[in-house]
């Protein structure tokens, strides 16, 4: 993995995402490494996706100088990264972040795979905030292939549970929805959620806008899931999905939960 500290010039950008007014991203790269992630498309990333990560040390006072002139809103960290990546142990950007937001009369909304935001408890009960935990799958051998270096399944729905327990908001992001994986028992697992008591489950399908993208997965899949090629293929490319958000509404609607599809 190759690090490097930077100087950033700007850390709080506009978001063109329909909740958040604005993205703060205390990292470039990411070491979770999840084979479906579309960041470094979005980013033009030239460096491979999962070998480097860039630390923009100064991304705390460049940020306190920044909120001077916003006044509400709400800020997604992060929007392109990590911003619980294993390196913010030791680096604590995001922590440094975290500290500058306290007492602005902005909305915090916190999306992670890392069990490690638990450590800022202290900070986020100052905050107004809410903490989002990505999961794609509650099956942890398939998480271990998909999204190597984040946190274990089990974690993350306890990290869902403590946060709960102090009183912090939560919700759940469940996406990208894998073809034939994250849909298996699907009733099932959305009860599991909603017992964690999440405001919200987001549901999001995989992007393969870009065709280098789909290439990576393709060859992933063909080395660990031969049978799965084929049909993910198929699948992004007809109905699937258009019938997965069907079966989505419809349990949703049963168990009385609070969503949203995204796609
Ligand atoms: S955690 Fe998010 S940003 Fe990091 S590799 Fe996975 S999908 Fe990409």
């Amino acid at each position: 993995m190759e690090i490097k500290n930077v100087l950033c010039k700007s850390v709080l950008s506009r978001s063109g995402l329909k909740d958040s007014k604005f993205s703060i991203n205390p990292y470039r790269g990411c070491s979770h490494s999840c084979i479906y992630c579309y960041a470094p498309y979005i980013l033009r990333e030239g460096r491979k996706w999962g070998t480097f990560v860039d630390i923009k040390t100064n991304a705390p006072e460049v940020l306190e100088k920044e909120l001077k002139k916003i006044e509400s809103g709400t800020v997604l960290i992060s929007s392109v990264t990590d911003p619980y990546q294993p390196l913010e142990r030791k680096y604590e950007i995001t922590r440094k972040i975290l500290e500058k937001l306290k007492g602005k009369k902005l909305f915090i909304s916190i999306l992670t795979k890392s069990s490690l935001v638990l450590r800022d408890l202290d900070l986020l009960k100052q905050l107004n905030c809410e903490v989002g935990i990505t999961i794609t799958t509650l099956n942890d051998n398939i998480r271990k292939l998909f999204e190597p270096n984040a946190s274990s399944v089990e974690s993350r729905l306890d990290t869902l549970k403590k946060l709960k327990e102090v009183g912090i908001k939560t919700y759940i992001f469940f996406g990208p929805m894998l073809p034939f994986i994250s849909d298996k028992n699907l009733e099932e697992t959305l009860k599991l959620f909603s017992a964690l008591g999440p405001e919200k489950i987001y549901f999001d399908k995989l992007n393969v806008k870009n065709p280098f993208q789909w290439k990576k997965i393709k060859t992933f899949l063909e080395e660990n899931y031969v049978d799965l090629a084929e049909k993910w293929e198929k699948a992004i490319s007809n109905n699937y999905y258009k019938e997965l958000k069907e079966k989505i509404i419809e349990i949703c609607k049963n168990l009385s939960l609070n969503y949203e599809i995204c796609y």
